[in-house]
């Protein structure tokens, strides 16, 4: 037949172009930040449609996110230039893995309704068994026990596939008996968490050859992004399917391993061609994302990691700006920085949604949401505390999810006493433990109940009109949109009318909440099909569509890139994180690695690193100092610099505080020698009034407690003489630890 018109090709390197048109057989892409993996793997798609080689529902594509799966389906109907109806099969592993599950639920003792939980639910669950095994709870944590039974999800266990370690895991060595237990409990309410959507399947596919012989013969293609990061369950669920046609073409970069903490397995993709005969290993060179400067820094930061295989890359782009690193007092004022450069690039004419704040932690956020908030600069926290995970929303959800499905019993103990109808916990114990010896679920138990002297007086009459208006909104849920269903159960129940006479500040915003929701309800056809959109959200999922600053953490930003990207709190202990640093080795410090080098490349333009010298840790200001990471930065590529408080402003001490020499010469790391040593070259320009007032203070340190000269002893350094009173703030040399910028609140006399 003749060949296709495929314009789509053109603009391709010819690496790029034979990883598209490599339709047969195995096909891994190894390549680096920003060679276009992506890119590829979409006009694969594209052009597997295109030449009639497969259909939409033919092809099984998984991505890293949902959001990724959207733009994916979005591109693929740009490029061969009609609105692709659905690729039914592109999605998350999540995603896709649920869908496969509620056709073959039964096969793992479902329903096909089964209900996904969220972690909330699961440490609920983890929780009452816990208690119910009569296991001390403080000792041995819910938690503890959800990241274990994680764990051995990710590897792709059941509870009788343990090893003999994992067996002595938990409270002596109760871990399997309690997973065993769970995933009883789990059965039972008809419910499965994250970690099983891949389980199941995957033992399904085990099990069962004629299922597994099913998806071999619909999926002509498998497309994997961001393989790097796949656990050892979701590998053996992609071998056992690309068993089939053999058409399987993952993409991926070591150096961007960044959940092995999660159980991702950079192995999975450094054994590629072993468990792939015959594959094809196309390696992709040419960077088209960002400028020589930013690729030059993060191919040299990256070049410390032992373990990798090795890669170049290069770009036709220009140098563009050198990666700036800029060292600054504390959080605070490096939020104000960041907001400042931020107004400057708007005023240049760019858009706030081309710049990134990229965060190692969570709890760095809040110094530059607060600074946003007060200049009124448009953000949005991508990952933050999420829409679906507020109580009034989960409320709301575990109505509709009793209305659905009777046996849901984690959904009928969260509400049956809310609002508060005089059914309380005696009531629900009692109901919980008749349900457990009738071995039916709660609504049942409680039907049978009522009818007894079991239970009596207002919580029964309370609980006959619950158990008649469950009813009730179920018979109404076959006639009425699922909005209006929504609002009904909400208002007969009398949740809404709770809200409304709360008299506590959130409760504003708790019913915007409830209407937002009812809201996009409206979008959805069936309660299924919102549960399950709900169910299966991820961190970024939300990224901003408006004309926002993205502020999120580095693992979020996988994938994205930003004209202008952030990089604050490059700070030994912050990033390199405590954690890793604790963990002692250099595993989990090259994973550390990893995530600086995605966090450079997620820039186009611009990559702006900050580092403080004080930090507010866990409620008490430590003196911090500079990442190694910033020692790795390669110099060719990197303009460094003390900010010197031309960002301040105002008068007083905050700029001296800033003042660079004062606080390079508190560190002694070889990032700072050079760096010194750059300053000296003449590349910096400390504006001449900073200098004035820092001669001013120099002399005039009489304000504090101690003055030049002076003994004190210091918590973590020891004794140490005074070289410098700045307000609170003190320099000190130490005779162990050397010199140090510390608060006065933690000098002491000498003892
Ligand atoms: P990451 O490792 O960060 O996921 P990636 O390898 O998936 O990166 P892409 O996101 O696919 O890279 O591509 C990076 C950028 O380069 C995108 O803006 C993409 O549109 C652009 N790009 C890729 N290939 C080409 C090309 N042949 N011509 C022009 N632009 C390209
Ligand atoms: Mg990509």
């Amino acid at each position: 037949r003749p060949a296709p018109p495929t314009p789509y090709l053109e603009g391709l390197n010819e690496q790029q172009r034979a990883a598209v048109e490599a339709l047969d057989g195995p096909v891994l892409v190894l390549a680096g930040a920003g060679t276009g993996k992506t890119r590829v793997l979409t006009t694969r798609l594209a052009h597997i449609l295109a030449t009639g080689r497969a259909r939409p529902w033919e092809i099984l594509a998984v991505t890293f996110t949902n959001k990724a799966a959207r733009e994916m389906k979005e591109r693929v109907g740009q490029i061969i230039g009609e609105a692709v109806e659905g690729v039914p099969w592109l999605g998350t592993f999540h995603s896709v893995s649920a869908q496969i599950l509620r056709r073959h639920a039964e096969l793992a003792g479902l329903k096909s309704s089964f209900t996904i939980l969220d972690t909330d639910d699961q440490l609920r669950l983890l929780k009452q068994i816990i208690q119910a095994e009569n296991i001390d709870e403080k000792r041995w944590t819910p938690r503890h026990l959800a990241s274990l039974i994680d764990g051995w999800k990710n590897r792709g266990l059941k509870p009788e596939q343990l090893g003999e370690e994992d067996k002595w895991s938990f409270a002596e060595g109760r871990g399997q008996g309690l997973y065993t237990l769970y995933q009883e409990r789990l059965q039972t309410l008809n419910c499965c968490d994250f970690g099983d959507l891949l389980l199941h399947t995957l033992h399904i596919f085990k099990d069962n050859p004629d299922v597994l012989k099913i998806y071999h013969d619909k999926f002509r293609y498998l497309l994997v992004d961001e393989y790097q990061d796949t656990n050892v369950a979701q590998y053996l669920w992609l071998r056992l399917l690309a068993q089939g046609t053999g058409n399987i073409c993952c993409v991926g970069d070591d150096d961007q391993s960044i959940y092995g903490w999660r159980g991702a397995e950079v192995d999975n993709i450094l054994r590629f061609e072993k468990d792939f005969p015959g594959a094809e290993v196309i390696r992709l060179e040419r960077n088209y994302r960002s400028t020589a400067h930013i690729l030059g820094a993060a191919s040299g930061l990256i070049a410390a990691n032992r373990s990798r295989l090795g890669k170049t890359l290069w770009t036709e782009d220009e140098a563009g700006e050198k990666v700036a690193v800029r060292g600054i007092w504390d959080g605070e004022a490096e939020a104000r920085y960041v907001a400042e450069e931020i107004e400057n690039w708007v005023s240049s004419g760019r858009a706030y949604s081309g710049s990134a704040v990229l965060v190692r932690a969570a709890w760095q956020m809040r110094a530059f949401e607060d600074r946003f908030i007060m200049l009124g600069l448009p953000y949005k926290v991508i990952g933050g505390p999420r829409f679906f995970e507020r109580a009034e929303v989960r409320d709301a959800h575990a109505y509709l999810r009793l209305v659905r499905s009777p046996e849901d019993d984690l959904a009928f103990e969260r509400i049956v006493n809310m609002p508060k109808r005089g059914i309380g916990d005696t009531t629900v114990q009692k109901i919980a433990v008749t349900a457990r010896q009738m071995g039916v679920p709660m609504t049942e138990a409680a039907r049978v109940m009522v009818g007894t002297d079991e239970i009596r007086g207002k919580a029964r009459t309370a609980l006959q009109v619950f158990l008649r208006d469950v009813e009730r909104w179920r018979d109404q849920a076959g006639q009425s949109r699922l909005d209006e269903l929504a609002e009904i159960v909400l208002d007969e129940s009398g949740y809404t009318a709770m809200w409304r006479e709360d008299k506590t500040p959130q409760a504003a915003g708790r019913l915007e909440n409830l209407k937002e929701l009812v809201r996009s309800m409206g979008e959805y056809d069936t309660l299924e099909a919102y549960l399950e959109h709900v169910a299966l959200l991820t961190d970024a999922d939300r990224a901003a569509d408006e004309d926002e600053v993205s502020l999120m953490t580095l693992h979020g930003a996988k994938g994205l890139e930003f004209p202008l990207v952030f990089l604050p709190g490059w700070e030994e202990t912050v990033f390199p994180s405590q954690r890793s640093l604790d963990e002692g080795g250099t595993r989990s410090l090259e994973e550390e690695r990893r995530l600086a080098y995605v966090g450079i490349t997620r820039a186009r333009e611009r990559a702006i690193i900050t580092f403080t010298a004080n930090r507010m840790i866990y409620g008490r200001w430590q003196t911090v100092i500079p990442s190694r990471f910033i020692d790795e930065l390669p110099m060719d590529h990197v303009e460094a610099r003390s900010e010197t408080g031309y960002y301040d402003g105002g008068p007083g001490f905050e700029s001296v505080r800033q003042q660079p020499d004062a606080m390079a010469s508190s560190y002694s790391s070889p990032g700072w020698k050079r760096y010194q040593a750059s300053q000296t070259e003449g590349r910096r320009s400390a504006p001449p009034t900073i200098n004035a007032k820092a001669t001013l203070i120099e002399s005039g340190d009489t304000n504090g407690r101690w003055k030049s000269g002076d003994r004190v002893f210091h918590d973590k350094f020891g004794y140490g003489t005074v070289k410098k009173a700045d307000g609170a703030k003190y320099t000190v040399r130490f005779d162990k630890a050397g010199e140090k910028k510390v608060v006065e609140n933690f000098l002491r006399e000498l003892p």
